[in-house]
């Protein structure tokens, strides 16, 4: 799904402020992979802070990686910001992002420098994430299943039909999930779980936050998805809980790069540097009811997060599951396994 906003008209009242500085300042294409409600917080914010007339493109992380690689020699976009860091390092690798170090970068935790290091400066960390398992609580009781504890579980026939994951070609949230299982119990053993999970997976989804959603309407009992959704659907009035597999977990680090080309390069720049400070990173939970953990050290954990140093995460090879033709290979792989089973 693909939502494009203009931000001055959702504005209103603000961008009317803006709308004299905006003239003089210039314009921003932004791709943006989080929820679309932070996406339009962060372009309005934005606008109204520097003056700059935002056009806002909300797309998941494998789409958004689709359309730069297929724009390649003329990008109509200046920025992406957020969506799981793998392809935003794919997108380094393959000369489709740009180099550059914000002074703001001295306010960042350090796994938010790493990821901007391993991308030869070109992709850096905006807030992390853990994935693990979302449910519906009274769906789960009312049928008498046990939400499940570890990945193992989701093999059992007690989740015939129960399960929801997104689909990798265009969710990174997806991807994130299968380089977790490969690097859990190996390549070849990951992909027959996948096969064996398959019966009880009822929808591979576009959006790798469409699962949550599902549960939270009662749809399915089941997501694969990231913890931190689990608590926003919670904190929005939904029967729903989550765990954090017991044989350990992977994770995200949602990341931010400037697109090679840029048209606009003074203002991806500056747009780059507001959103590493620490009231845009606030946004994502006070304008979208995010959780996820900011990179920006003085940006607090919102209440009830999920605290990732509470839980037992794998050390995900960001480098080598973030290269391209890796990437490509796996998910080729799980099409033709995974994918393609009727
Ligand atoms: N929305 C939120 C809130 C996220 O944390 C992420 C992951 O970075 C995404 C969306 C990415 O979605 P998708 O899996 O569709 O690429």
């Amino acid at each position: 799904m693909r939502t494009k906003i203009v931000a001055a008209t959702l504005a209103g009242a603000l961008a009317g402020l803006a709308a004299p500085e905006a003239a003089a300042q210039g314009t921003l294409n932004l791709y943006c992979s989080v929820q679309v409600e932070w996406c339009q917080a962060i372009a309005t914010n934005f606008q109204r802070d520097s003056g700059i007339r935002v056009n806002m493109t909300q797309r998941g992380s494998g789409e958004t990686l689709a359309a730069i690689r297929a724009e390649g020699q003329n990008p109509r976009a200046d920025v992406w910001f957020g969506g799981t860091g793998d392809p935003h390092l794919a997108a380094a690798e393959e000369n489709l992002s740009q180099a550059y170090e914000s002074a703001n970068n001295a306010l960042l935790h350090p796994w938010a420098l790493t990821q901007w290091r391993q991308s030869n400066q070109r992709a850096i960390g905006v807030y992390a994430g853990a994935v693990g398992f979302g449910f519906n609580t009274e769906l789960l009781a009312r049928k008498g299943i046990e939400p499940p504890r570890c990945w193992a579980d989701l093999t059992q026939a007690r989740f015939r039909g129960e399960i929801q994951m997104a689909n990798p070609n265009s969710s990174g949230t997806a991807y994130v999930i299968i380089a977790t299982l490969v690097q859990l119990m190996g390549e070849d053993p990951a992909f027959a779980f996948m096969r064996q999970m398959h019966p009880n997976v009822n929808s591979y989804t576009r959006s790798g936050t469409a699962p949550i959603k599902a549960v939270a309407r009662g749809e399915t009992g089941v997501s694969l998805s990231f913890v931190h959704d689990a608590v926003t659907e919670r904190n929005a009035g939904f029967p729903v809980s989550y765990a954090t597999p017991c044989e350990g977990t992977g994770y995200e680090i949602g990341s931010m790069s400037i697109l090679r080309g840029a048209r606009n390069l003074t203002q991806a720049r500056r747009f780059y540097d507001w959103a590493l400070t620490e009231p845009a990173q606030r946004l994502g939970f006070e304008a979208g009811g995010q959780l996820q953990q900011p990179s920006n050290r003085s940006a607090p954990l919102p209440p009830n997060a999920p605290d990732l140093s509470a839980m037992r995460l794998i050390e995900y090879d960001f480098a080598r599951y973030g290269r391209a033709a890796e990437r490509r290979r796996l998910i080729e792989r799980w099409d033709r396994e995974v994918g393609a089973l009727p």
